[in-house]
């Protein structure tokens, strides 16, 4: 018999309702290979029981005739999602501890989609890095491993490292994101699996501990763009209690897929082609736009003039916001409290904070509090906000000449672990090609083009039009068809 964990979503979803096996199966064998996947730190929380009792739903609804979209479906869920009665600690030591009254309102969608809960996945702290180092839980090994001798353990990207970790290790067949300037993309790219971000406003942010507002934005990641449409789906729509979110109804994505682009324009920005550029990066992007002319598109090459200010503008942006959301943790209301003998309030917050936050986080609250400060305010936010405008006005000009874009994901294939971590400025570089889609609010996808010559997955990303999230499957499926990208990691853990 099959592998149950080698099963995509479809076919689990599918099985089941044909009776090939019983979801409960289907969980047990995820639990245990959540069990046996500990070595690569991929959950910080193991919910066995809760994927059961959704299994055990999915059972009795195929009996019943009564199947849902995700009936017998176990996930992984980011940390960084609200999950009542389940630690949601942001991957932060400052909430460790924290069990939400509440259910986020896309974690809540899948619920009650059908979908069953294996455990809460590891991530950067406060999604805040791109390569889970920041985790107070501690790194996530990525399952992949060079092929050319060298045995370093490498990183799984970030912040949704656990996600991709456990995805690409069949310790889940999907998984929830997050991406506030790629956090889905480059670790699907790093380990050779697909993440879409939608438009921002597709999903609620009720319910996901909040980093940068205006840039968040929750997503899937699976191994097929099928299962990320059927995820996507589940998760999107409108929610009142998000004021942000998009009052419109849900596409029916899986049924729309196609890989036909006939029609359809591709524009190949060239600011994503610096001086520079790795060669088999370069080579798998030339491969891509020859993917996606047989696919039917027409090919132009565009430019987006003020690329090379997005990098900087979202490390403007992003830290002032999480300056202020960050605010709330203080030792009162959540999580962590340190209350030195004798202490007064002020000294409460000033303890609480210093032993709850990393590093990282402290240097995001730093920036931000600086650029907002009186003084430098006009300087550095009012100026960021400027250019994040005119970054967004580049993209409607290419709409004007092509319906999606091509770019690769990332500048270079997953690096090992603590390789960067000593220098906040290459680690942010990771997100160079990434967050440009994140300022202007776009739907974009990482999906898997093929191996480099160390054996490590290189990613192509999608950008598309606002709200057409179809197109940017459409062309992922296309790819996804022709790159026949079956490469998995050898299990060594
Ligand atoms: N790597 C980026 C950062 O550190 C993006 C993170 C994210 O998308 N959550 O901010």
């Amino acid at each position: 018999m099959t592998d149950l964990t080698d099963l995509t979503v479809a076919e689990i979803r599918d099985g089941v309702a044909q009776g090939s096996f019983s979801a409960r199966e289907v969980a047990s064998a995820f639990n245990a290979a959540v069990e046996a996947g500990r070595p690569l730190n991929a959950y910080i929380v193991e919910t066995p029981e809760k994927a059961l009792e959704a299994a055990d739903a999915a059972d009795k609804a195929r009996a019943s005739g009564d199947l849902k979209p995700l009936s017998g479906v176990p996930i992984g869920m980011k940390d960084l999602f609200c999950t009542e009665g389940v630690q949601s600690a942001a991957a932060s030591h400052i909430l460790e501890g924290f069990k939400p009254a509440y259910e986020s309102t896309v974690s809540g969608k899948l619920w009650a989609a059908g979908a069953g809960m294996l455990g809460k996945l590891n991530m950067d702290q406060f999604a805040m890095g791109s390569s889970n180092e920041t985790s107070y839980f501690g790194n996530v090994s990525s399952p992949w491993r060079r092929q050319d001798g060298g045995n370093a353990v490498l990183t799984p990207g970030g912040s949704s490292g656990g996600s991709s970790a456990a995805i690409s290790a069949r310790l889940c067949p999907a998984a929830t994101g997050t991406d506030t300037g790629g956090s889905i993309r480059q670790p699907a790219a790093f380990t050779g699996i697909s993440g879409i971000k939608p438009t921002y406003g597709r999903c609620s942010r009720w319910g996901i501990i909040a980093f940068a507002s205006s840039l968040d934005q929750a997503g899937a990641m699976a191994r097929t763009v099928r299962d990320n449409a059927i995820l996507l789906e589940a998760m999107a729509g409108f929610d009142a209690k998000d004021a942000t979110s998009l009052d419109l109804p849900v596409p029916q994505w899986e049924a729309g897929l196609s890989s036909n682009l006939k029609g359809k324009t591709v524009g190949i920005p060239k600011e994503y082609r610096p001086d520079g550029l790795d060669p088999e990066i370069a080579a798998l992007w030339d491969q891509g736009v020859a993917w996606l002319k047989d696919a039917g598109a027409n090919v132009v090459e565009l430019s987006l003039p003020h690329t090379q200010y997005a990098l900087p503008t979202y490390y403007i942006i992003a830290p002032a916001e999480a300056s202020s959301n960050l605010a709330r943790y203080d030792g009162v209301r959540y999580g962590l409290r340190d209350l030195p003998d004798g202490a007064g309030l002020q000294d409460m917050y000033a303890a609480t904070r210093a032993a709850g936050f990393g590093d990282e986080v402290k240097r995001r609250i730093m920036i931000g509090t600086y650029v907002l400060s009186a003084g430098f305010y006009d300087a550095y936010y009012t100026q960021a906000c400027k250019v994040r405008a005119l970054i967004a006005r580049d993209f409607e000009h290419a709409w004007e000449k092509c319906d999606l874009l091509l770019t690769p994901t990332a500048p270079s294939a997953a690096f090992a672990l603590g390789e960067k971590q000593a220098d906040p400025l290459a680690m942010y570089l990771n997100d160079v090609f990434t967050v440009p889609a994140s300022l202007a609010g776009l739907p974009a996808m990482s999906v898997p083009g093929g191996l480099d010559k160390a054996g490590l997955p290189l990613g192509l990303q999608i950008i598309g039009k606002p709200l057409d999230e179809q197109t940017v499957l459409n062309a992922s499926f296309a790819i996804e068809e022709r790159a026949g990208f079956t490469a998995r990691p050898e299990k060594w853990w």
